[in-house]
C-alpha cells in the first residue's frame, strides 16, 4: 500500500475541493458573519503566505488568543499546513501563566481578538519572542495601542497573495498544534499534537458510535477552540463537510440557544456548566434540529442529561478525555447490551464516561501496587491510556516523565471503575485540582496562599460538587493555637492574592488536616468527612 502521510493538508484540500459550498457562520458583537468553505479556504491560502512574509520560522509557533470564530479556523489550518505549529492560548489563564506559556513555547506571533486585547496587551513586554501581534477586529471597542508590533488581520490578508498549489507536509509526526494544560501540578505543561494524531483523532468524531459527524450536520462547537482543539470538532467538520456555526464572544446561555435554534444546529458540544445555564430556558427555543449534545470536560450529571432528555427528547452524549488525550478517549454512546435496560438504568449508563473509542487503549491500575485491575465495576484504580493521539511526554520534557509509565502509558490522574464492557465510571482524581466551569483551580497553590496567613497553621483545599460549576473549592483551615480567625478574614486575605473565581466558596475550621501514613495531607479522608457538604448559597 502507499505510504501516504496522515497530515492536515489532506483535511484542508478535501474541504476546499469537495465542500466549498458549505457555510461557516460566526456570531459577532455586530452583524452575523457568513462565509463559505471556499471563501474560508482562499483566506487560509492568503494567511499562509502572510506568515512567510512576516518571517515566521519554518516550524515557528503561531499563537492565538481568540474566541471561537471563522478566523480562528483559518489559523487552525494556515499554521499547520505551512509546517508551523498552532498554539492556542487559554484566554482564562492568569497573566503570569500566560506570559510563562508564551515564552516557554517561544511564540513568534500572536493573533488576538480586539475584544481580548486588553487582557493580553499589558503582558506583551514580558513576551520575549513575540515579534507581531495581529488584531482581529471583532467589533469590540477596545483601544488598539499605537505600536509597530501591532498589525491588522484583514489588512494583512488583503496584502498577501494566495498560496498556490497543494500544501505539503512530509512528516506526519511533525508538530501541528500545541496546547498547554494546567491540569497538573506545577507550571502549565505543553502537549504537542502531531499531524498524524490530529488526523486520526478527527476521524473518531465521524464514527457511528462516536459523534457520527456527517456532511448533513450543522455543528456548533461551544467548547473553546483554545481548549484541546475544541475536542477535535472543527477538524472533524472539515473532514466530514459539515456546516459550522461559531458562537464568538457572547457565551451567555440565551445567545447560545438563539444560535442553536436559528441555524438549526444538529450537533453541539460544551462543558456541563454551559448546559446547566441553558437548562432553564430550553423550552423557549425551537431546538428540534438538534440530535447530539456532546458534554464532557467534567462529569455530566445524570440529572442534567435526564433533564435534556425530558425537555428535548435527546439525552447528552457524555465523553471523557484530557488535553493529553487530544482529548477524546471515551464516549458513552449506548450499545446493544443496554437495550434491555430500563430508562433509568440507561440513564445511569449515560452518566458513565463511556467506552474507549477505537485506537485508544485503557487500563485500570492499582496506584499502590501497580497491578492491573479487573473490569468488574468494583475495583477502582487510576486510568492509564495509550494510543496514537495520547501524549507520550510534555513539551521540552517538563514534569520529568512522572506522568508516564515505564511502558509508555499516560497516567491520567483520574480514578475509575469499569464494567465488563469497559464502560468507565470516574469516581475520583489523584491530581490535586478542582475543576470549576471547565477550568482548573490548583488546590496546592490555594493552600500555599492560605498557609502564608500568619494565624494559620495548615490548610487543605478540596473540591465540593456544585450544581452550576460542577466543582467548587472549600478551604479546610487549622488556626494556630491561641489565635482566632473568621471565614471573612481568610477570604479577605486571599482576595488580592488569587483570581476572583479561585476564591473558596467556604472556609471550614478544623482541628487538624488528616495525614496519610507518610505524612501527606489525606485529601481522601477530608473529602469523606465533607461528603454531602452543602455549599452556602448552593441551589442543591
Ligand atoms: P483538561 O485537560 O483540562 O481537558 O482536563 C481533563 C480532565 O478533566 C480529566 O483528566 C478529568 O479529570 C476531567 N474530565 C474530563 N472529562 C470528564 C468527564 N466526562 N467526567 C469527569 N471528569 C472529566
Amino acid at each position: 500500500m502507499q505510504d501516504r502521510p496522515l497530515v492536515l493538508p489532506h483535511v484542508f484540500h478535501r474541504a476546499e475541493q469537495l465542500f466549498g459550498h458549505k457555510e461557516i457562520v460566526t456570531a459577532t458583537a455586530g452583524a452575523e458573519q457568513r462565509t463559505t468553505i471556499a471563501e474560508w479556504a482562499g483566506r487560509v491560502r492568503r494567511l499562509a503566505t502572510a506568515l512567510d512574509r512576516l518571517g515566521i520560522s519554518a516550524d515557528g509557533r503561531v499563537a492565538t488568543f481568540s474566541w471561537n470564530h471563522a478566523a480562528h479556523l483559518e489559523l487552525y489550518m494556515a499554521a499547520p499546513c505551512t509546517g508551523r505549529v498552532l498554539h492556542t492560548l487559554n484566554i482564562r489563564l492568569f497573566p503570569e501563566q500566560l506570559s510563562y506559556i508564551v515564552n516557554h513555547a517561544e511564540d513568534e506571533i500572536i493573533f488576538v481578538d480586539r475584544s481580548l486585547l486588553p487582557l493580553l496587551w499589558p503582558l506583551t513586554d514580558k513576551m520575549d519572542t513575540v515579534k507581531h501581534f495581529v488584531v482581529n477586529d471583532d467589533g469590540a471597542d477596545a483601544d488598539i495601542p499605537d505600536d509597530p508590533r501591532i498589525l491588522d488581520y484583514e489588512r494583512l490578508l488583503a496584502e498577501s497573495e494566495p498560496y498556490q498549489g497543494r500544501f505539503v507536509v512530509e512528516d506526519e509526526n511533525s508538530a501541528a498544534a500545541m496546547c498547554y494544560t494546567s491540569g497538573t501540578t506545577g507550571n502549565p505543561k505543553g502537549v504537542v499534537y502531531s499531524h498524524r494524531s490530529s488526523v486520526l483523532h478527527s476521524l473518531i468524531s465521524l464514527t457511528a458510535d462516536g459523534v457520527a459527524l456527517s456532511e448533513r450536520d450543522v455543528v456548533m462547537p461551544i467548547v473553546p477552540m483554545f481548549h484541546a482543539n475544541a475536542w477535535g470538532l472543527p477538524y472533524g467538520c472539515l473532514l466530514a463537510g459539515s456546516s459550522m456555526v461559531f458562537p464568538g464572544p457572547n457565551m451567555t446561555p440565551r445567545a447560545i440557544l438563539e444560535l442553536l435554534a436559528k441555524h438549526r444546529v444538529t450537533v453541539t458540544g460544551g462543558v456541563p456548566t454551559i448546559w446547566m445555564g441553558a437548562l432553564p430556558m430550553l423550552e423557549q427555543f425551537d431546538l428540534s434540529a438538534l440530535r447530539t449534545v456532546l458534554c464532557g470536560g467534567s462529569a455530566a450529571p445524570k440529572s442534567l442529561s435526564e433533564a435534556f432528555r425530558e425537555k428535548l427528547g435527546i439525552p447528552m452524549l457524555h465523553a471523557w478525555g484530557m488535553t493529553e488525550t487530544s482529548p477524546i478517549a471515551t464516549m458513552s454512546t449506548p450499545r446493544s447490551q443496554h437495550d434491555p435496560l430500563s430508562e433509568d438504568e440507561r440513564a445511569d449508563v449515560r452518566a458513565r464516561q463511556g467506552q474507549a473509542v477505537p485506537l485508544v487503549e485503557l487500563r485500570l491500575v492499582d496506584p499502590e501496587t501497580g497491578d492491573e485491575l479487573p473490569w468488574d465495576d468494583q475495583h477502582t484504580g487510576e486510568i492509564q491510556a495509550a494510543g496514537p493521539w495520547i501524549a507520550k511526554e510534555y513539551y521540552r520534557g517538563e514534569g520529568g516523565g512522572a506522568q508516564f509509565t515505564e511502558d509508555g502509558w499516560l497516567r491520567t490522574g483520574d480514578v475509575a471503575a469499569a464494567d465488563r464492557y469497559g464502560f468507565v465510571r470516574l469516581v475520583d482524581r489523584t491530581k490535586d485540582l478542582v475543576k470549576s466551569g471547565g477550568e482548573w483551580i490548583s488546590s496546592v497553590d490555594l493552600e500555599n496562599e492560605i498557609m502564608s496567613h500568619p494565624k494559620i497553621a495548615e490548610a487543605a483545599v478540596i473540591a465540593i460538587p456544585h450544581e452550576r460549576w460542577v466543582e467548587r473549592p472549600i478551604a479546610c483551615v487549622v488556626v494556630k493555637p491561641g489565635e482566632t480567625l473568621t471565614s471573612a478574614e481568610v477570604l479577605d486575605y486571599l482576595r488580592p492574592r488569587v483570581a476572583k473565581w479561585w476564591l473558596p466558596d467556604a472556609v471550614e475550621f478544623i482541628e487538624e488536616v488528616p495525614k496519610t501514613s507518610v505524612g501527606k495531607f489525606s485529601k481522601k479522608t477530608l473529602r469523606d468527612k465533607f461528603a454531602g457538604y452543602k455549599l452556602p448559597g448552593a441551589e442543591g
